[in-house]
């Protein structure tokens, strides 16, 4: 699904990935993790292709193609995923008139018509009742009062209805209560299957008790230093992250 092979990237001429390699295959959900500052949001925004970060080396693979210079909705169009930190309030539009646009903004960059409405409906109706939101809902108006949860929920549903070959979760909001772990952790639960693939990012070791990772990496100064399974997020949980460091330096 992903192979990322000694990529270093920069942003405002500062070097933060210092050769990072990653492969995740379709079924698998990798855990990132690591302290403040060690380079996660930036390995998320460069895999989804933000334009303000700079790939100095390496490569972006995924299904089989190079990715590394393609702009960040054409990336999205293929399939990457990368979860709103900042979500944007649009009052007047509801949660799923903006999801009904964004499809068939995908679906037009694909050469694909509209999604007809009677098949949007359907979809909408199974995406919705996977993950147990309410009608009512959908026809709120996108992230306006939102509480921390509710934000979480838009997002596992768009995610839900962009079907992403690979999804990005940038675990970095310290206000995500267990009420909003719990909405993340079902929906990723929920929407996982042999034929996609996720990474969650989080500083959160509660995440990863509802969400089991089949591998865990921790990032530290621009390079993964450690990786392994569900148990390392426990070690980390227990240890923090001074031994790793302490490793990495010996
Ligand atoms: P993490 O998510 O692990 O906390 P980040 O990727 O957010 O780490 O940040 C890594 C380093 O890159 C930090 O020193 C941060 O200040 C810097 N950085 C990240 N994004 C930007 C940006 N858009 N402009 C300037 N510096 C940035
Ligand atoms: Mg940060
Ligand atoms: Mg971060």
């Amino acid at each position: 699904m992903l192979k990322i092979e000694n990529l270093h990237a920069s942003v405002e001429d500062k070097t933060i990935l210092r050769g990072i390699n990653l492969e995740v295959k379709a079924g698998e959900v990798h855990a990132i993790m690591g302290p403040n500052g060690s380079g996660k949001s930036t390995l998320a925004s460069v895999i989804a292709g933000k334009e303000e970060y700079e790939v100095d080396n390496g490569s972006i693979v995924l299904e089989g193609e190079d990715i590394g210079e393609l702009e960040a909705d054409e990336r999205a169009h293929k399939g990457v995923f990368l979860s709103f930190q900042y979500p944007v309030e649009i009052p007047g539009v509801t949660v799923t008139n903006f999801m009904k646009t964004a499809i068939n903004e995908t679906r037009k960059a694909k050469g694909l018509p509209e999604m007809p409405a009677n098949e949007m409906l359907k979809l909408i109706r199974e995406k919705s009742e996977l993950l147990e939101i309410d009608r009512k809902f959908l026809s709120r108006s996108l992230n306006e009062g939102f509480s921390g949860g509710e934000k979480k929920r838009n997002e596992i549903f768009q995610m839900a209805m962009l079907e992403p070959k690979l999804a990005i979760l940038d675990e970095t909001d310290s206000g995500l209560d267990i009420d909003a772990l719990r909405i993340v952790a079902n929906g990723v639960n929920k929407l996982r299957s042999k034929d996609n693939a996720t990474i969650v990012i989080t500083h959160y070791q509660r995440l990863l008790d509802y969400i089991v990772p089949d591998y865990v990496h921790v990032l530290y100064n621009g390079r993964i230093v450690k990786s392994g399974g569900k148990e390392l997020a426990h070690e980390l949980e227990e240890k923090g992250y001074d031994w790793i460091k302490e490793e990495v330096s010996a």
